[in-house]
């Protein structure tokens, strides 16, 4: 008997978790925490703890480090789940990092038990290079082995093959994880399988297709000019891993490409609350608080270049993920690889200013908001249900001179998407039980979402030579489980295509 279980991301307050039992042994592939609209029913700690049996459990398999697939490990390990945690390389270095944070954030403020959790994943982890086959568990009743392949989504992803034998049956069960789209930048776009007997695939954007990766690229410097042209800042709320490194290295793709050319500027000096940087007294001793370059200085005929454009990213976790990628560049795409050779430094640019503690934050939030210096700032969370993007967003939403620019998905009832709903017609959001109203610019670039679009997910199940019997369409909205349902149906006639419920 060899069985595919869902216990998340199906609907329901959790992230990502399925399960592989075979006769009476399984494994689980991925431990999320869902964000989003359903986050308010059913965040408390009581309704996060692991509600299906795991004594049967040998291992947990990580596909990517996203909090919507390993946020609830630590409520597994507080189950009594004592097997090991495989994963990629880069997901190994990255996953204490990122459940530190949610801990921090979620779980206590006890740091003494904090640091016994961080330790215990530390002892479970085992990191799996790419490509390789792994056994999991050999016992009478039956065998696994998986094998991680390169998912292309964020560092680390990776798709789950596992081949499974139970007596006289055996399969290959390939589970997608979050799949990359093809030529985002960075990573290596992913390979379809060679074999996949059922299929567990992912959906959130199962109904869309993504701008080329030039056609988005210029759509960014357009939106970024655009909205630099009036001064005011343009806030991206990003992820802390993926997004915002793919940012990173665009921008500087851009400021390599467009350096001296001249960003116009509409009216100057008809800022009517009369707070120009170069008046503001305060402003020098501010930056340098936060360590800000001092394009301050510039004056005011002189002009706003690419090159003298100013970067900020405002997220000690970003920082640090974005630290990780710079250290993990044999895990680049070519293209990337070759800049480094080429003597360039995507991910560390000159015009990059990191904020780190907290009070330098409200500087920058106060400062930016006040000096209508134009300047990019980059803060989680992606879709504003929390993190230091907030402040800005209070501070900054007020002004039709600001700019909100989206790059990413933004899940029903977070901030986020009711910003993008309500912005562009004048509404308001609420933040933190208080309105705003939305008077500045909102802008969408799409395509920066670490995320393949329905036409990348096709091609990654249509390249799968023998077609797979099953395909189970997990991880979407319902609209686009049905979408990518719907496609699939029509290319592989003979698939049982499910929405597993
Ligand atoms: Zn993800």
């Amino acid at each position: 008997m060899i069985k595919i279980l869902h216990h998340g991301a199906v609907n329901g307050v959790t992230g990502s978790c399925h399960e592989l039992r075979i006769s009476h042994a399984g494994i689980l592939i991925d431990c999320g925490l869902f964000q989003g609209q359903e986050e308010s029913r059913g965040s408390s700690a009581a309704d996060l703890a692991i509600d299906f049996p795991i004594d049967h459990i040998r291992a947990l398999v990580v596909t990517h480090v996203h909090i919507d697939h390993v946020g609830r490990i630590p409520y597994l390990l507080a189950a009594g789940f004592d097997g090991p945690i495989i994963c990629s390389e880069p997901s190994a270095i990255m996953l204490p990092e990122i459940l530190e944070d949610a801990l921090k954030i979620g779980f206590t403020r006890d740091r003494a038990l904090i640091n016994r959790v961080l330790e215990l994943i530390r002892a479970r982890v085992v990191p799996l290079p790419y490509g390789r086959w792994h056994s999991v568990f050999e016992e009478e009743v039956g065998s696994l082995k998986v094998r991680l392949q390169r998912a292309g989504h964020i560092l680390g992803s990776a798709y789950v093959e596992c081949d499974a034998v139970s007596g006289s049956a055996a399969e290959r069960i390939v589970f997608s994880g979050d799949l990359g789209a093809p030529h985002s930048p960075l990573l290596p776009e992913p390979s379809p399988p060679e074999r996949a007997d059922r299929l567990v695939i992912e959906s959130t954007y199962g109904d869309k297709n993504h701008e080329d990766r030039e056609t988005r690229r210029y759509r960014l410097k357009a939106v970024l000019e655009h909205a630099l042209e009036d001064g005011g800042t343009v806030l991206i709320p990003a992820f802390s891993i993926g997004r915002t490194q793919e940012l990173l290295y665009e921008i500087e793709g851009l400021i390599a490409e467009f350096g001296d050319k001249e960003i116009p500027q509409a009216t100057k000096g008809s800022d009517p609350s009369g707070s120009d940087p170069t008046l503001l007294p305060a402003a020098n001793s501010k930056l340098g608080a936060f360590g800000v370059s001092p394009q301050g200085d510039r004056p005011r005929s002189e002009s706003l270049t690419w090159s003298n454009l100013e970067i900020v990213v405002d997220s000690p976790l970003a920082a640090e993920f974005t630290k990780i990628y710079r250290d993990l560049k044999p895990f680049w795409d070519e293209e990337a690889r070759a800049l480094v050779a080429a003597g360039r430094h995507p991910l560390s640019f000159e015009q990059l200013t990191v904020i780190n503690s907290h009070e330098d934050h409200l500087n920058a939030v106060e400062y930016l908001s006040k000096s209508h210096r134009p300047c990019v700032v980059i803060a989680g969370s992606g879709m504003c249900a929390g993190g230091r993007v907030v402040n800005y967003l209070k501070a900054m939403l007020g002004d039709a001179r600001n700019d909100v620019l989206f790059v990413g998905y933004q899940a029903a009832g977070t901030p986020g998407r009711n910003i993008l709903t309500y912005g562009p017609r004048g509404g308001w959001v609420e933040l933190d039980g208080e309105r705003y109203d939305i008077r500045a610019q909102v802008h969408t670039v799409g395509g920066y979402s670490a995320h393949a679009g329905q036409e990348d997910l096709l091609r990654f199940v249509e390249g799968i030579p023998q077609p797979p019997s099953e395909i189970r369409i997990v991880h979407g909205d319902d609209g686009a489980k049905r979408a990518l349902q719907g496609k699939l149906r029509e290319s592989l006639p003979e698939a049982a295509v499910l929405i597993p419920n």
